[in-house]
């Protein structure tokens, strides 16, 4: 039987290393807890900050604390339109060559060189979660959801493994409303091609070649 993964939805949002957070709040500013997230020590902060590409722009883009080594800023495919830059999809923390953007707070702003990426699709889990779904850390797996008639199968999904995590897959708003995101969905890990992992883009080659693995 599967184990039901709750979904959950990344709105845009950033994570701030300190020293960018002091240029754009000010030298005595610090992170202010507002609500707390799914993933253990997580949580939004009060703080909103205006991200500007070369096309647009949006304003009270939410702060996640604490501070990370490196800013970043996650957007969907969707935003990324609108701001004017590349959406390159990356799993958080791998920013090498992806775009940047001018941040915008209320004591002064800053040009990001680089930082701006579209998150790829991921589930977080515990050690013990891994070994009962047979999965490893960094597996790309298929994810079956239900919806009241947009119903799909997402492939491409990162599993990524740590102790500190609490079960839940992280889609963006593109992606949750592809399958019209109700109130709780849930999805389970769907063991195609005998449960290794396997690229849907190859899988689609093959099936437009004649090839027939299923
Ligand atoms: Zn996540």
């Amino acid at each position: 039987m599967g184990i039901a993964i709750p979904i959950e939805t990344s709105a845009r949002h950033m994570h701030i290393c300190e020293e960018d957070f002091h240029i754009l709040f000010g030298d005595d500013a610090e992170l202010t807890y507002k609500s707390e997230l799914s993933q253990p020590g997580q949580y939004v902060c009060e703080e909103r900050v205006t991200i500007k590409g070369p096309k647009g722009s949006f304003e009270n883009v939410a702060l996640l604390g604490p501070y990370r080594p490196e800013t970043q800023v996650e957007i969907s495919m969707t935003d990324s339109r609108k701001l004017g830059v590349p959406g390159i999809i990356r799993q958080s923390g791998d920013t090498k060559d992806t775009p940047g953007c001018t941040l915008i707070g209320p004591k002064g702003s800053l040009e990001l060189d680089h930082g701006v990426i579209v998150a790829k699709r991921h589930i977080h889990m515990t050690p013990v979660q891994a070994i009962q779904m047979n999965v490893k850390d960094n597996d790309e797996v298929f994810v079956i959801m239900e919806s009241f008639e947009r119903s799909l199968i997402f492939a491409d999904v990162v599993v990524r493994v740590s102790p500190k995590f609490a079960l839940a897959m992280h889609v963006d708003t593109d992606e949750a409303n592809a399958f019209a995101n109700d109130n709780q969905p849930t999805g389970v890990i769907l063991k195609l091609f005998g449960g290794r992992t396997y690229n849907l883009q190859k899988w689609a080659e093959e099936l437009q070649s004649g090839i027939s693995r299923l």
